[in-house]
C-alpha cells in the first residue's frame, strides 16, 4: 500500500523484501500463468476440480512466543494453513503470505524463508502472491489447493454409528507450551511437535471417500469433534484412554494430564476423522503405505455434544474444554 512507503520503515527495503521472498519461494509450477510481481495471481484450476481456500493468522505472543526462530515460523505458519487443506481432502498447490514485520530486517526474512520453503517445497507449494506491512509482528498464510469436484470432505457428514479415527497422537504440541512456561524446557520430541508440526496432507488425500467427516484438530480434540458434530446433528464418545499420545508426553505429565492434553490442549495439526462402521477396516488399508497411523478413538452416537469416557464407561472431566479467542 502506497502511504505505508511514506510512513514507515520498511518502506525503502519492501520491494527487497518482497524480491527476497520470490526468489526463495516463487516455486516454478505450470499452472501459475502470473505470480508475484503483478497486482494480483493468475491460477490455473484444471477442468473438474475445485478450488479449496484457507487462511490462519499467527500473531506473536498469541499464537507463538516471543524470540521463536523465524524459521520455525516461516514452517509453522505454513504448517496450520496446509492442515486446513488436508482436512478437506485437498492437494496444496499456491500460498499467499501477508507478512507484518517491526522492522526491515533481511536475517530475519531469509530465516523465514528457510522455515516456510522446507514444507513448501515438500509439497511443491508455489508463494504467488502477498503483502508487506509494518507493525507488531504478525503472519497470515492464505494457502490454496485443489479437489476433484464433490469429492472434499467436509465436516457435516458424520452419521451415528460411524467410528471416530485421529491420526498420529494428541497433546505433545500443548504439552510442550506448557512445559515453557513453567520454565522447564521441553524434551526434543515434544519441542518438535509445537515447532514444526506436520500437516496430515497424504491422510486427508487418502481419506477421499472413505470418511464421512473431517477436520483437522488445532484447538483440541473434544473442541474440534465438536464441530463436526454441530455440523452433523450428532453427538460422540471418546474412549479417553484410547488417545495416541507420545512416550515422551507421558514421561512428562502424569496420566491426569495427560489425557487432558490430549483431549483439549491443542495445537495438534492431526486430523479427526469419521467412517461409516462397515467401512471402518478400509482405514488401516488407506494408511498402509502412509508416515503416519490412525487410531480409533471413539463413535458417533444420536443426540449432540462430545463426551469423554474412561475405559470403566466413567465421565471423564477436563478442565479447560480447548481454545477460543475473544472469550
Ligand atoms: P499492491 O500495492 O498492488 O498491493 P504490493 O506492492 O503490495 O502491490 O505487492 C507487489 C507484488 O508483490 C504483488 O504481486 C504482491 O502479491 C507481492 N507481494 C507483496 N508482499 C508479499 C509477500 N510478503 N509475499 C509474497 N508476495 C508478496
Ligand atoms: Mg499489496
Amino acid at each position: 500500500m502506497a502511504h505505508e512507503r511514506v510512513r514507515s520503515g520498511v518502506a525503502l527495503s519492501e520491494f527487497a523484501l518482497i524480491e527476497r521472498l520470490r526468489r526463495r519461494l516463487a516455486a516454478a509450477r505450470d499452472d501459475v500463468a502470473l505470480g508475484i510481481g503483478d497486482d494480483a495471481a493468475l491460477l490455473n484450476v484444471p477442468p473438474g476440480q475445485q478450488l479449496v481456500a484457507c487462511t490462519d493468522t499467527m500473531v506473536e505472543g498469541v499464537h507463538f512466543l516471543p524470540g521463536a526462530p523465524p524459521s520455525d515460523l516461516g514452517w509453522k505458519a505454513l504448517a496450520v494453513n496446509l492442515s486446513d487443506l488436508a482436512a478437506m481432502g485437498g492437494a496444496p498447490a499456491w500460498a499467499l503470505l501477508a507478512l507484518t514485520l517491526p522492522n526491515d530486517d533481511a536475517g530475519f526474512i531469509e530465516r523465514f524463508a528457510d522455515g516456510f520453503g522446507e514444507l513448501a517445497h515438500r509439497h511443491g507449494v508455489a508463494l504467488v502472491g502477498g503483502d508487506t506491512t509494518q507493525g507488531p509482528l504478525a503472519v497470515t498464510v492464505t494457502a490454496l489447493g485443489l479437489v476433484p469436484h464433490a469429492r472434499a470432505l467436509p465436516r457435516a457428514g458424520a452419521r451415528a454409528g460411524d467410528a471416530v479415527f485421529v491420526t498420529g497422537t494428541l497433546g505433545a504440541g500443548a504439552g510442550a507450551l506448557t512445559l515453557v512456561r513453567r520454565g522447564q524446557t521441553p524434551g526434543p520430541a515434544l519441542a518438535e511437535r509445537m515447532r514444526r508440526p506436520v500437516p496430515r496432507l497424504a491422510a486427508g488425500l487418502a481419506l477421499r471417500g472413505l470418511a464421512s467427516a473431517c477436520i483437522d484438530v488445532s484447538d483440541g480434540l473434544l473442541a474440534d469433534l465438536g464441530h463436526i458434530c454441530t455440523a452433523s446433528g450428532v453427538g460422540a464418545e471418546v474412549d479417553a484412554d484410547a488417545l495416541p499420545v507420545l512416550d515422551a508426553l507421558r514421561a512428562a505429565f502424569d496420566a491426569d494430564d495427560c489425557r487432558s492434553l490430549a483431549l483439549a490442549g491443542g495445537d495438534d495439526y492431526e486430523l479427526c476423522f469419521t467412517v461409516p462402521a462397515e467401512r471402518a477396516g478400509g482405514v488401516a488399508r488407506a494408511f498402509a503405505g502412509l508416515d503416519v497411523a490412525a487410531t480409533r478413538i471413539g463413535r458417533i452416537v444420536a443426540g449432540a455434544g462430545v463426551r469423554a469416557l474412561d475405559s470403566s464407561g466413567a465421565l471423564v472431566k477436563v478442565p479447560h474444554p480447548g481454545w477460543e479467542h475473544f472469550q
